[in-house]
C-alpha cells in the first residue's frame, strides 16, 4: 500500500525504522528487528540505506521481508556518488518486488569527495524526478526542522525543500528534533513557502549520554538545556538516562499528538523494547 494513502485514510499514523546490519552473517539479527517491530502494528516501517551506498542490497531485502510478513516498507535510497544505470537497477529490483514506497535522498556528502556534490546526482530532487520516471511510486524526502547542515538558514533550506516537493515528493520526513516548537513553527514556514504535502514528525528517543553528542554533531540539532542538564546527571546511571530518555520521547509524542500532528515516525534504533515502552506511553492517544 502507498503510503500517502495511509496517510489519507488514518487519523494518526506511527512508523518504526530498521537500519540493516553491515554484514551479511548480522542479516538475521534485522530480520528478527522487524519481526519484533511488526508485532507493534506500525504503519509501515522505513528501512535506511548504508551512507553512500554500502548495504544497499541489504536494505531491499529487509524491505521485501517486511512486504512478505504482512507489512508496510519504506525503502530508503541515496544517489550521491553514484550512477544513474545503478540508481535504476536499485529501482527496477523493488519495482520488481513490489515495494511502493521509497524515500529519496541525496545522502551525505562523503569526507573524502573531491569537489561536491560528487556522482551524477547532486540533490534529491532529482532522485525523485528519475523515480517518478520509473514508475507510480509513492517518494518520501527528508527535510530538517533546524535546516540542513549545509543550508546557510532554515528559509533558503526551505526554499530548497519546495523544488523536492515540486519535483514529486507525497511526503516528508522530519531530521530528530527535541522541541515541538520547532516543529510548529517550520510547518507554518513551508505552508507559506507552498509546500503543503505531510509532514512526518520525526522522534528519536536519546536513551544514553553518549547519543547525545553524536545526535547534535551528526544532525545538527540542538538538544533543549533541560534535556541536557538531565542527561549530564545521569552521566553514571545508565538506566536512570534510559528511562527519562524515553519519558521524553513520550512526552514530545503527547504534545505533538495533543497539537493536532497526524503522523510520528519514531528512530526506533534496532531497539524494539524501548519503542515498545514509547508506544505504551502513547496508547490512549492512538
Ligand atoms: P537534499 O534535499 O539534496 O539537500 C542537501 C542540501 O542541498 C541541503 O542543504 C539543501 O538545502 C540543498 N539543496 C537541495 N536542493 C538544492 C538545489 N536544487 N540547489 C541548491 N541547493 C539545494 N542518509 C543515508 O545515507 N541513508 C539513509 O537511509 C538516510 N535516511 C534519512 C532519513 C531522514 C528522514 C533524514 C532527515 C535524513 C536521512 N539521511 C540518510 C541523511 C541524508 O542523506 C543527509 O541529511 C544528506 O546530507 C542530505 O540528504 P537530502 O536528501 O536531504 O538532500
Amino acid at each position: 500500500m502507498k503510503i500517502k494513502d495511509i496517510i489519507a485514510q488514518k487519523p494518526v499514523t506511527i512508523s518504526l525504522e530498521v537500519f540493516p546490519p553491515k554484514q551479511w552473517d548480522k542479516l538475521s539479527e534485522s530480520k528478527k528487528t522487524v519481526e519484533e517491530l511488526l508485532t507493534f502494528s506500525p504503519d509501515f516501517i522505513s528501512v535506511t540505506y548504508g551512507a553512500a551506498g554500502t548495504t544497499s542490497g541489504y536494505t531491499a531485502e529487509i524491505a521485501e521481508d517486511i512486504l512478505r510478513c504482512g507489512g508496510v516498507p519504506l525503502s530508503h535510497l541515496t544517489c550521491v556518488n553514484s550512477t544513474k544505470e545503478k540508481v535504476r537497477a536499485v529501482i527496477a529490483d523493488l519495482k520488481a518486488n513490489g515495494i511502493e514506497n521509497i524515500l529519496a535522498l541525496r545522502g551525505d556528502i562523503p569526507k573524502d569527495a573531491v569537489g561536491s556534490p560528487v556522482g551524477a546526482f547532486h540533490y534529491a530532487s532529482e532522485l525523485i524526478e528519475l523515480i517518478k520516471s520509473e514508475g507510480e511510486f509513492c517518494i518520501g524526502a527528508a527535510c530538517y526542522p533546524e535546516k540542513h547542515p549545509e543550508s546557510a538558514d532554515v528559509e533558503s533550506d526551505i526554499a530548497k525543500l519546495k523544488i523536492k516537493a515540486d519535483a514529486g515528493a507525497d511526503f516528508l520526513t522530519t531530521q530528530m528534533f527535541f522541541d515541538n516548537n520547532l516543529l510548529f513553527a517550520f510547518q507554518d514556514k513551508c505552508e507559506k513557502a507552498g509546500i503543503h504535502i505531510p509532514i512526518i514528525a520525526g522522534i528519536m528517543p536519546i536513551t544514553a549520554v553518549s547519543q547525545i553528542g553524536r545526535s547534535v554533531s551528526l544532525s545538527g540539532c540542538t538538544i533543549p538545556k533541560p534535556f541536557a542538564d538531565l542527561a549530564a546527571s545521569y552521566a553514571a546511571s545508565p538506566e536512570d538516562m534510559r528511562r527519562a530518555g524515553i519519558d521524553y520521547a513520550i512526552t514530545q509524542i503527547r504534545g505533538l499528538l495533543e497539537s493536532g500532528q497526524k503522523n510520528i515516525h519514531i528512530y526506533t534504533m534496532n531497539k524494539p523494547q524501548i519503542t515498545r515502552e514509547v508506544l505504551k506511553g502513547i496508547e490512549d492517544l492512538l
